[in-house]
């Protein structure tokens, strides 16, 4: 079981209708690596940080077992940064600034120990750079998933098709799946994508409304879970990312009926996150609670039909 994560390491600062966060801790491969932990442990973490990145927060991933070999921290340099406000309806947001700071000039490099890994997560980031990760491993991986936003579709879109065109798995949510395919309807879409942009499998987020997993002609659904407080959606998308490829990882099988487990796994994890400011909830959840969970979900869509006739 061996697992590789790229992407962002950063400060956030947050608004939502509720409250407002400083610059805390996050970043795409903050949230994948918190969230993969669960289930892989000696996840191979590749990211980049500038010297205003706490330590502590390094050490934390490291106590779970994350390497950090491959994150390199540039001195005199700042990290990513990037500021959101969420609207009232706590499922869209602007972005208010996108700093790249030190991610401008990120050159991955691929420690000796990583070679050889079986699954990779492709989190958030430059396009450009996920395409020269999945270049510099020496063994072509097992499954590749990739996750992006609308901000890399507006500056860098010919890069983000070239990378979309060598990984297994997309994950998206539904207006960035509309935006990459010119298309409303998020089956013609989800077509679009796995018949001409190369991914033979698909992830629609959907926020609060679930996500939609799409195979050639299936399609598995998993809800949300309902939740009474919503503190804070950041890092939703990238701890269910996370969660998901994790437990692909640590379960190694790549079929449809266990891909449909690992998006409850990752749904599961997505609701811990949201109930807290940044990655802290993710910190703190227990193997008992994470099951707990898991079956609230199973409880959530589980029901007995019989047709009338
Ligand atoms: P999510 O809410 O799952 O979409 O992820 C939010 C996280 O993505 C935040 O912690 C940000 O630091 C990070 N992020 C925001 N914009 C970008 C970007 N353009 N590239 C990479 N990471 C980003």
């Amino acid at each position: 079981m061996s697992l590789l994560v790229v992407g962002t390491m950063a400060f956030d600062a947050i608004e939502t209708p509720f409250g407002k966060s400083d610059k805390i801790v996050g970043g795409a491969a903050t949230y994948i690596a918190w969230a993969a932990s669960n289930f892989v442990k000696n996840i191979q973490q590749i990211a980049v940080v500038g010297e205003d990145f706490p330590k502590s927060e390094l050490d934390a991933l490291a106590a779970r077992g994350v390497q950090l070999e491959g994150v390199q921290i540039k001195e005199g340099e700042k990290s990513f940064f990037w500021s959101g406000k969420y609207h009232m309806d706590m499922n869209t947001r602007d972005t208010l600034d996108t700093q790249l700071n030190v991610l401008a000039n990120f050159d991955p490099v691929i420690p000796e120990s990583y070679q050889g890994v079986e699954f990779v997560m492709l989190g958030n980031l430059t396009p450009a750079i996920q395409m020269q990760v999945l270049d510099r491993l020496t063994v072509k991986p097992k499954f590749v998933v990739m996750d992006t936003m609308n901000f890399w579709m507006e500056i860098a879109m010919d890069d983000l098709k070239k990378v979309i065109g060598k990984v297994d798995l997309l994950t998206v949510n539904d207006s960035e799946a509309r935006q990459l395919t010119n298309e409303y309807s998020l089956v013609k879409a989800a077509k679009k994508i796995m018949s001409e942009m190369g991914p033979k499998y698909l992830v629609i987020k959907k926020g609060e409304h679930g996500a939609l997993l799409f195979h050639e002609d299936n399609v598995f659904f998993a809800p949300a879970l309902p939740l009474e407080d919503v503190f804070d959606p950041t890092g939703a998308g990238d701890t269910f990312a996370g969660g998901f490829i994790g437990y692909l990882a640590a379960t190694k099988d790549i079929s449809f009926e266990n891909m449909k487990r690992g998006i409850i796994y990752g749904s599961a994890l997505a609701s811990f996150c949201v109930e807290k400011f940044g990655a802290q909830r993710l910190r703190e959840i227990t193997h008992k609670e994470l099951e707990e969970r898991v079956k609230e979900f199973v409880d959530l869509v589980q029901f007995d039909i019989k047709l009338v006739n």
